[in-house]
């Protein structure tokens, strides 16, 4: 009985020193680059900086990363440049920052080539990504309708306090809380419907193709829930910049969470390292 115990424990050890070896190889071989070289040209921090804020990603993560580190630090540069605001965290414990922001640049989309159910206003940035997408989608004979847009603090309190009200309990998953909404950035817009099988209707399946391409990234996706604390949306986007749905493909899963709750808690550290080439 013992012998057999042993047998499996010491293939399975075998198994970990090999692959220990392959990730020790990979690490210290003639091509890998010395931990004190600089990660360039966007960025002047060292390979042991720059691995040291990849630790806490989930592996699959970290390795798509490691797989193409040139693409993901030059998309990462883009993004960076693009401001704090189109990567910032938000979510049911991180709050807006600051709880009260109002963005400056705030547009009425009565002023862009787009349809909206009822006057609305977005950031600037926003609007023009809207209106390219809302151009894209008509070409293809898809009507896109912004039916929510830019939200105050007050709005979003009363908006909470009578879903709250209504259903008894406070609904997380329904309704952000005050100052945890998306949509108080002036980033985040809802389309169309706010059905889940909006999914599957043409409208649905052309934002789920086609949004990222305009920088639109949906920012609570089914069997995410519990990670998002949001049931899932498939109205619901944010809009993050082309480069940030780029690498939130090529790299988080496709998960915006994963995105945003990794250059949030490094956002300084990329600010301080960047370079201009
Ligand atoms: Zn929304």
């Amino acid at each position: 009985m013992k012998r057999k115990m042993i047998l499996p424990a010491f293939a399975a050890a075998l198994v970990l020193f090999s692959a220990a070896a392959a990730v020790a190889g990979a690490r210290v071989g003639k091509e890998a680059p010395p931990h004190d070289s600089p990660m360039g040209p966007h960025f002047s921090f060292t390979r042991a900086q720059w691995e040291s804020t990849l630790t806490e990603l989930p592996p699959e993560i970290r390795n798509a990363i490691y797989a193409d580190e040139a693409l993901f630090l030059k998309e990462a540069a883009a993004l960076i440049d693009a401001g704090r605001a189109f990567y910032a965290h938000i979510d049911t414990v991180v709050p807006v920052d600051p709880i009260d922001l109002r963005p400056a640049d705030l547009v009425d989309l009565n002023d862009y080539p787009v349809r909206t159910s009822k006057p609305m206003q977005v950031r600037r940035p926003a609007a023009e990504a809207f209106a390219a997408l809302s151009q894209a989608a008509a070409a293809d004979g898809i009507r896109i309708v912004g039916i929510s847009g830019y939200r105050t603090y007050a709005y979003q309190q009363r908006l909470y306090e009578n879903l709250k009200n209504a259903v008894g309990k406070a609904g997380k998953a329904v309704s952000a809380a005050p100052g945890h909404s998306q949509h108080q950035t002036g980033l985040a817009m809802d389309f169309n419907s706010l059905e889940q099988d909006f999914d599957e209707t043409p409208e649905g399946l052309w934002l789920k193709a086609h949004a990222a391409d305009f920088g639109w990234s949906l920012s609570y996706p089914e069997e995410y829930e519990e990670l998002t604390g949001y049931d899932y949306e498939p109205w619901h986007f944010r809009y993050i910049t082309p480069a940030g749905c780029r690498l939130q493909r090529l790299f988080f899963n496709n998960i915006q969470f994963y995105l945003t709750d990794y250059f949030h808690r490094y956002d300084s550290f990329y600010r301080e390292y960047r370079t201009h080439e």
